[in-house]
């Protein structure tokens, strides 16, 4: 083979030249100088019920707590990520995170997959899964948000974009504690500002009260506007086959947490025996818990949530395997993260708005059209507010 001689010699143009520049390596590499974990309490304008309040199993909401990780490096590139947890965990994910992140300083922040590993080991004695996971994502975001940045792209650009854009629906209008009036207006106003459907919760103790609910919602909204329903694990196996043949006939795009979280068998019995989608996945909190999910035939749709599974990096591990499988993917909560994921799968995707994480950053996302768009701000695109640094409970950086 010859190269041609009448173009400029460049690195790819001569394997010598490659060599070379791989050798001068250090030139490239950074160093992570400085690390803040810090532990912000959100607090939600109305207390919400979902359907495991309604069967008593947890009390109405009334915070998120998020675990916020600002890593720093020697030749001044940032990078700032987010895990969360909700009624529990927030400070366990932080005391975690405290414990480990002195292993960061000094490491190159490019390369996530040798860091996610070391922190991994670092917390091996409470598992691959869980609070000591979600710990973990909060740094791992905030790696990919730095490389991100350091390109110069959009998080979804430098992973490898299918679409600027990525179907949109809203979950905040439709919980138990809303009743049905003001769902139908707050319905009208997500599709008023662009998101494209509507999911509403279900799983009340008197499945006649869903069927209302489902029902007026339907009768309310344009046919063309696709309705999903969500009844957060609060059926046990035979009132989930019945509800799902009962609302077999409204057409919705997704039955979403049937069952327990954990029931693959359950999930696999419905999503053979229903028309209609199943969906599941967003308790789940690492990859091989997926696994297990999808390996049965659990999910037609799943819906990992990265900062549950140990963030970025084991999203896209989870993805290219359940891309494989043809599996839909709608990703759980935390858009802000979930807007890029979804736009590099190959299948298309759903991306669930949610406002309620607002507060915390200056920018805010476009939905127009019945979807939501990248921005062209480098990273995930977002900086942190002045309110979010004064809901900070607790912080502390390493150096
Ligand atoms: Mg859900």
């Amino acid at each position: 083979m010859t190269l041609s001689t009448d173009r400029p010699t460049s690195a790819l143009a001569s394997p010598d030249a490659a060599l070379t520049a791989a050798a001068a390596g250090p030139a490239s590499i950074d160093r992570i100088e400085e690390v803040t974990l810090s532990s912000v309490v959100l607090p939600l304008a109305t207390p919400i019920s979902d359907a495991k309040v309604l069967t008593g199993r947890q009390k109405p909401m009334t915070e998120v707590v998020f675990l916020v990780t600002e890593i720093r490096t020697r030749d001044g590139h940032q990078g700032v990520g987010f895990s969360y947890s909700k009624r529990a965990g927030g400070p366990g994910q932080y005391a975690h995170a405290r414990e480990i992140a002195p292993v960061l300083i000094g490491e190159d922040p490019n390369d996530i997959a040798k860091i996610w590993t070391k922190l991994t080991w670092a917390g091996a004695s409470v598992g691959r899964s869980g609070l000591a996971t979600q710990a973990i994502a909060s740094i791992d975001v905030a790696l990919w948000d730095l490389k991100a940045k350091r390109a110069g792209l959009p998080l979804a650009k430098l992973i490898g974009a299918q679409r600027d854009s990525v179907r949109t629906y809203n979950t905040s209008g439709g919980f138990l504690h809303t009743p049905i009036e003001q769902v139908k207006e707050n319905a009208a106003r997500s599709l008023e500002a662009g998101i494209g459907a509507i999911k509403l919760k279900v799983g009340q103790p008197n499945w006649r009260e869903d069927l209302r609910r489902v029902e007026a919602v339907r009768e309310f909204l344009d046919p063309d506007v696709p309705l999903m329903v969500d009844a957060n694990q609060q059926w046990d196996r035979p009132t989930a086959q019945r509800m799902g043949r009962i609302f077999e006939e409204f057409g919705l795009v997704w039955i979403e947490e049937p069952l327990d979280a954990y029931d693959v068998e359950g999930h696999a019995q419905l999503a053979r025996s229903l028309d209609t989608p199943i969906a599941t996945g967003e308790m789940l909190s690492s990859v091989a818990e997926h696994l297990r999910l999808i390996e049965a035939g659990g999910a037609d749709i799943i819906q990992p949530d990265a900062p549950r599974i140990g963030g970025i990096t084991q999203f896209l591990k989870l993805t290219t395997i359940a891309e494989s499988r043809q599996l839909s993917l709608a990703p759980h909560f935390a858009m802000e993260i979930h807007l890029h994921l979804a736009a590099t799968y190959g299948l298309e995707p759903w991306v669930e708005h949610f406002d309620w994480l607002d507060p915390l950053f200056e920018e805010r996302l476009e939905t127009r059209d019945g979807r939501m768009w990248l921005s062209d701000r480098p990273g995930l695109g977002f900086t942190l507010s002045e309110q979010a640094r004064a809901w900070t409970v607790a912080s502390e950086t390493f150096r």
